[in-house]
């Protein structure tokens, strides 16, 4: 399942920056750029969490937290975003119904950490997000972390999910057709040799990471596998 994370935020690029991030670790986000726009999408609908800077033209980010605490109907996460020096009183927006607040400037590691956790607190958060090992290779589900022999690879969206498969079923020999449809959600696999690509890339960043050996078997005439 996929979380919808509403983003409320009215500097664009910040609004854009936090969709990007939260994309890449497959969230589903909304984003609104005041808060009477955000008080309209939530009528409408209720996200999973939602990330709420205070800074905003219209409704403020604290009227409209205040709002949706007193709709009893909503203990949705809020998580607010605020510069480090307005940053002041936090202890009363924790007060006033914010589960915790991220400061301006931020990692992208940070947002994701800080919105996985709020989701945990409320169960919504695959709690079995087990770190997964083969060999040298390690693979933290939290954070989407690969890290062989203790060094952190960088992967784009895809080839994490294609290793992330590939290392939590070690034994299990993956089509590309199958890694296909389950890395790009579907859609019609043909002649394309985007697998391919992105195992080869895979294949090619171990290396650079110091792997001697090749972890990922070509299984001819099927598709690909842990070895
Ligand atoms: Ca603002």
């Amino acid at each position: 399942m996929q979380y919808n994370i509403l983003i409320v935020e009215d500097e664009s690029d910040i609004n854009e920056l936090l969709v990007k991030i939260l994309e890449e670790a497959q969230y589903k986000t909304v984003q609104a750029f005041s808060g009477t726009e955000a008080k309209l999408l939530l009528e409408k609908k209720i996200p999973d969490l939602i990330l709420l800077d205070l800074m905003l033209p219209g409704i403020s980010g604290e009227e409209l937290l205040y709002d949706i605490r007193e709709n009893k109907h909503s203990n949705v996460p809020v998580l607010v975003l605020s510069a480090k020096n307005s940053l002041g009183d936090k202890v009363s927006l924790l007060k006033d119904g914010a589960d915790d607040y991220i400061t301006k400037p931020f990692e992208p590691e940070e947002v994701i950490a800080r919105v996985q956790s709020a989701l945990r607190r409320l169960g919504k958060e695959d709690n079995c997000k087990k770190i997964l090992t083969y060999k040298d290779l390690q693979l933290n589900p939290q954070g989407r972390i690969v890290k062989f022999d203790g060094t952190e690879i960088e992967l784009t969206a895809h080839e994490y999910d294609i290793l992330y498969l590939l290392i939590k079923n070690p034994e299990k020999v993956y089509s590309r057709e199958s890694l296909y449809e389950l890395v790009w959600h579907g859609g019609y696999y043909g002649e394309n040799n985007t697998v391919n690509v992105h195992v080869s890339n895979l294949r090619k960043k171990l290396k650079e990471a110091g792997s001697k050996e090749d972890y990922i078997q070509t299984v001819y005439g099927i598709g690909f596998k842990l070895q």
